[in-house]
């Protein structure tokens, strides 16, 4: 073991409000882990809420944690070779629990997930100059690609994922209700795996008309259209998404998703949910949570590579990060911004 140190600058929030940048000092050691260079972020609700609520549902800011976890970056090899272009997997599993060593490490009992203050002290996040991960952790991926562009490995992955739960999309009918950044790419995820029919749903006319860039079939408004049809019988869709956490989409969605059909829920609610449980036994639904990612991340840098995927139509801007206090001020107002990403070039 070896202790290297490197200080650079990072963006820390450390509570409600309060987000600033300044200098990290980096404790790392380069026999076990891989320094990245990072170029690019995405900001996620997640980061959002850490800065105007100072926390995630049980999990409170206690200290100042380096926000994001949608970056990627260049390597910083100490061998004299060049760099290579990394996206980052934000999520250090331990590789030793029951879990990981079922393949499901994106339920690790000890996850070690970047920006996030579920444990104590906090996972620094990726809003830095620099980070020191695992080498499993670093997707090399072609230079060629556009950072706009590859920034959305992260959500993406959890898009993949969740299409993943539903088991497949080909040939199905599906149903996505809420069209913001995650519903958006688990739209074309599912265009992408071969899902015969996308309907989405948004309250908000831009998402919907961003849901039919994305692969949508059709975007209806929620309240203002007639879901009718999409109900009678025993409902009109094999794959239902609810990727909005909105208490009426999820319990609307037992009546849009037919009998033996699939509910996949992808957005978060705190709340406590009522669910007609009756109704969801007789009609034999199958409800499944879907949470991050597991070897999703690589495959979401291959859809990326290839162009299976374009979620350039989800960036409203880049800010440079000395600049992140006005980013994520954006990025929290739902009528101005989709995804804001963060540049770290100097
Ligand atoms: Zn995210
Ligand atoms: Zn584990």
């Amino acid at each position: 073991m070896k202790t290297e140190f490197l200080t650079f600058d990072a963006c820390y929030v450390r509570g409600k409000k309060d987000l600033y940048v300044a200098a990290k000092k980096l404790e790392y050691d380069p026999s076990k882990e891989l320094l990245v260079r990072i170029t690019r972020g995405g900001i996620c609700g997640s980061d959002i809420h850490y800065y105007q609520h100072g926390g995630v549902g049980d999990f409170i800011l206690k200290h100042p944690m380096v926000l994001g976890h949608e970056v990627i970056g260049e390597t910083v090899p100490n061998d004299g070779s060049n760099p290579v272009k990394v996206a980052v997997n934000p999520g250090r599993q331990c590789n030793n629990c029951e879990y990981c060593l079922e393949g499901k490490s994106n339920q690790c009992l000890d996850m070690r997930f970047f920006g996030s203050a579920m444990r104590n002290p906090h996972v620094d996040g990726g809003f830095a100059q620099y980070v020191a991960v695992r080498a499993d952790q670093c997707i090399p991926y072609n230079p060629a690609i556009d950072e706009d562009i590859m920034a959305f490995a992260e959500p993406l992955a959890v898009a993949i994922h969740a299409v993943n739960q539903a088991g497949t999309v080909l040939g199905k009918k599906v149903l996505v209700t809420g069209s913001g950044p995650i519903g958006a790419l688990v739209i074309a995820a599912c265009k992408a795996a071969g899902a015969a029919e996308i309907v989405a749903t948004d309250l908000v006319e831009r998402n919907r008309q961003l849901a039919i860039v994305m692969g949508a079939t059709r975007a209806l408004d929620p309240i203002k259209a007639d879901l009718t049809p999409l109900r009678s019988g025993k409902g009109y869709f094999d794959v239902s998404f609810e990727a909005s956490g909105a208490i009426p989409a999820i319990q609307g969605n037992i009546d849009l998703t037919r009998a033996g059909g699939v509910m996949v829920q992808v957005g978060m609610n705190p709340g406590m949910v009522d669910l007609p449980l009756t109704r969801m036994l007789a009609k034999e639904i199958r409800f499944v949570g879907a949470f991050r990612f597991i070897n999703e991340f690589t495959t979401s840098v291959q859809w990326l590579e290839k162009g299976l995927v374009d979620p350039r139509p989800l960036l409203t801007s880049v800010f440079h990060f000395r600049d992140v206090v006005k980013a994520i001020e954006l990025a929290g107002d739902k009528s101005q911004a989709l995804k804001i990403q963060l540049s770290f070039e100097e």
